[in-house]
């Protein structure tokens, strides 16, 4: 598993090679008993692509994806990695909006909706998708789209891993040239006329500009000043879409506030920058992470986050605030089952340490943070959840999706066999 402080141990992993073993693998779960967790790119933060003494059928070797440059789609298998998608893609000077680390599972991504650079110009992931192949708990083969099972498609859009296996997602691409990205960087006690400043400079940005502010201890790199090693530090990470002369335009107003220490945004190819973040969040560490939504960057919420910053403890935390809005709001909320498009923000709240040493205490600073950012809570989304029980899973949908979420759920999954998820139990 990605995150080290998980660990469980299964009594079989089914290594799928195809849409055939996936069915074999179900149908065997179903026959023995066992229970089932389904692992994409393992990069679960609760693990629950993993389980103690059941069956892991695991997809990580389907992992084609097959480019159709003149038509702009994407067929790729349930195994993919991002990073893995963007290759295949940008070869052809195209991609698909997906996250921010190059080693997350383009299923598990996608499934819960796909935030990442480049949704406030295209939209989630899941706006891309054309089609999946899904195998049910029944362990039949069906395809889901617009035209085929469009109450399925409607719900694999955001239902995470409820109502069956998806074995190929096929997705529609954009044509995506260099980018103007990376982090400035501010000392800490910059972090509060920063935040402001940052909140009236996004309030009419351009679709083409996604951002995420950072709040983090400065790693020992090369190119981070000496003296800045190991002080907290708050940055803006910038990623432009368009044309590279008004990307320089548009963030001019942001190099020039205050004193930035530090301004790595330049024009880059997208997969550079798509894995600039890679080495901050490795496998094997220990990882802990709340998250919520919230509608604006108020003076409040700007305060409780220096407040919280300020504590942190661990040199490797590293917690993103996202900009959402552009083309994510501008899809009707009832097309997709994904809730939270509305959202300015998401927090999310990781807790970082090197493995068990300090990590209770970073933990429990995550909680602080998150229950202090409460009154201001508006949601949150389901990829982000740790393990927080159905309450959670059904405020992160709202009533009326969680109700015709869990009559998909009856139809497609009645006795529950996918249940290793933001589970929607069938009633
Ligand atoms: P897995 O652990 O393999 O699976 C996660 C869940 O999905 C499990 O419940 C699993 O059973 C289910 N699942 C996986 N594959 C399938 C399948 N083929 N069919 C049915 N169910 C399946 N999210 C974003 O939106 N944007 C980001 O930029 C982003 N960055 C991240 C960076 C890191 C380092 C991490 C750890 C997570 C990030 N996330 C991001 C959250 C991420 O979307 C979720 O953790 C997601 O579940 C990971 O998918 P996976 O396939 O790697 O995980």
């Amino acid at each position: 598993m990605w995150n080290a402080s998980i660990d469980r141990s299964p009594a079989l992993i089914a290594c799928c090679t195809g849409v055939g073993d996936v069915v074999a693998a179900v149908r065997f779960a179903r026959r023995t008993g066992l229970v089932a967790a389904v692992r994409g790119g393992g990069h679960s933060f609760p693990g629950q692509s993993v389980c103690d003494g059941g069956i892991v059928i695991d997809l990580r070797a389907m992992a084609e994806v097959d480019v159709d440059p003149e038509a702009r789609v994407a067929r790729v298998g349930a195994g993919a990695l991002l990073g893995e998608l963007d290759r295949a893609t940008q070869a052809h000077g195209l991609a698909t909006p997906a996250g921010i680390v190059t080693h997350t599972g383009v299923a598990g991504l996608t499934l819960g909706g796909g935030i990442g650079w480049l949704m406030r110009k295209h939209g989630l992931t899941i706006d891309q998708l054309l089609s999946v192949e899904l195998v049910t708990a029944g362990g039949e083969v069906v395809r889901a789209s617009a035209s085929e099972n469009a109450d399925l498609f409607w719900g694999v859009r955001g239902g995470g891993g409820n109502f069956g296996i998806v074995t190929r997602f096929e997705f529609r691409l954009h044509e995506l040239g260099p980018v103007l990205a990376g982090p400035i960087f501010w000392r800490i006690d910059e972090s509060p006329r920063v935040l402001r400043f940052y909140r009236d400079w996004i309030a009419d940005a351009p679709d083409e500009l996604m951002t995420l502010v950072i709040h983090r201890k400065a790693p020992p790199l090369p190119y981070v000043p000496a003296e800045l090693h190991g002080e907290l530090v708050v940055g803006v990470v910038c990623c432009w879409s368009g044309a590279l002369d008004a990307g320089e335009r548009a963030i001019a107003p942001l190099r020039a506030f205050g004193s930035p220490v530090l301004d790595l945004c330049e024009p880059k190819p997208y997969l550079e920058h798509q894995a600039m973040l890679d080495p901050s969040f490795p496998h094997g560490r220990w990882y802990y992470m709340r998250a919520c939504d919230v509608d604006e960057l108020t003076d409040e919420v700007i305060d409780i986050t220096v407040e919280h910053s300020l504590r942190i403890r661990s040199p490797l935390t590293t917690f993103p605030i996202w900009q959402l809005g552009g083309a994510v709001a501008r899809v009707g909320d009832d097309e997709t089952a994904f809730a939270g498009r509305g959202a300015g923000h998401t927090f999310n709240i990781t807790a970082m340490t090197e493995g068990p040493d300090g990590f209770d205490a970073e933990r429990e600073w995550a909680r602080g943070f998150w229950s202090a950012l409460e009154p201001h809570h508006r949601g949150v989304y389901v990829n982000f959840l740790m393990d927080e029980g159905e309450e959670r899973i059904r405020a992160a949908y709202g009533p009326a999706k969680w109700d015709r979420l869990k009559a998909l759920k009856r139809r497609y999954d009645p006795d529950n066999l996918f249940r290793l998820n933001q589970n929607i139990p069938p009633g």
